[in-house]
């Protein structure tokens, strides 16, 4: 009986313990920047097949979160190119998804200013950026779109060379510049909107001139032969990195706001740029 009581006390103060524990933890990943992204605490993803609707974030609910998370801010200077009107929505320069990507800037010049470890391949040290919400920032489009994406305004968008900056990324592509990387721009966007993008990355200060941009574009990119207009996501970008790297690159630094940028190797280390927006496999 009071071996029994005692292995009750036992079992009793172990499971305070790990209470105090997950507590501990719990508070770590809502009050320390950067520790759920170090430590893989991303919110899980529904199920594919929900059984019950507890299963499930309500959508207007997340729709809130985000624009909290990005600092809603109406921008009273930029024209919308679909209304004409000066209605758009920015991020605030010091809401928390600013102060999030500075966390991962100032962790990736660190990274890139001691390239005697970040570079493990042969070949000119390069970094590679991604466009829509890694050095352009698409929240605009967003708001205005209500999440739902559609070519057509999306291209105006584009065509209009609207987007800002992602906050600190200018700064990042410039420093990485001045360590003698070479830098390139790789994105999804269809090769037809070329003049467009590499004017809204020069219009908000990213240095193009000396840089390579590419955007797919099937008839000219031999390189993506292997699965040619069938190309996932990954492939395109993974058979962009491998051309690149084919060229007498070693990309050290892959930096994307989607798995699938990042997927697929042919980059010393890779930077994921936050996006709660949109999902694309
Ligand atoms: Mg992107």
């Amino acid at each position: 009986m009071l071996r029994s009581f005692s292995s009750h006390l036992q079992g009793r103060a172990m499971r305070v313990a790990l209470v105090a524990a997950a507590l501990a933890i719990a508070v770590l990943v809502v009050t320390v920047p950067g520790f759920a992204r170090v430590f893989g605490g991303a919110v899980p993803p529904p199920p594919a097949n929900p059984t019950s609707a507890d299963q499930i974030q309500n959508i207007d609910q997340v729709k809130t979160a985000i624009k909290a998370y990005y600092g809603d801010t109406l921008d009273t200077t930029t024209v919308d190119p679909v209304t004409g009107l000066k209605d758009l929505h920015t991020f605030s320069p010091t809401g928390a998804y600013a102060n999030e990507v500075d966390g991962i800037v100032s962790e990736a010049k660190w990274y890139l200013s001691h390239s005697q470890h970040a570079q493990t391949g042969p070949g000119t040290k390069a970094v590679l950026f991604d466009v829509d919400d890694t050095t352009l920032n698409t929240y605009s489009y967003e708001i205005f779109s209500n999440f739902v994406y559609n070519p057509t305004t999306n291209a105006q968008f584009v065509n209009a060379e609207v987007f800002p900056a992602v906050p600190h990324m200018v700064g990042l592509e410039k420093y990485a510049e001045s360590r003698g990387y070479k830098v390139f721009f790789l994105t999804g966007r269809p090769g037809t909107q070329r003049t467009a993008t590499e004017g809204n990355l020069t219009n908000v200060g990213y240095d193009v001139k000396d840089s390579n941009v590419y955007l797919k574009d099937y008839t000219a990119d031999t390189w993506l032969s292997p699965c040619a207009t069938t190309c996932t996501t990954d492939q395109y970008k993974t058979l962009t990195r491998q051309h690149i790297e084919s060229l007498g690159y070693d990309i050290v630094a892959n930096f994307g706001d989607q798995y699938s940028d990042l997927n697929g190797g042919f980059a010393d280390r890779t930077f994921k740029i936050p996006n709660p927006m949109y999902f694309l496999p």
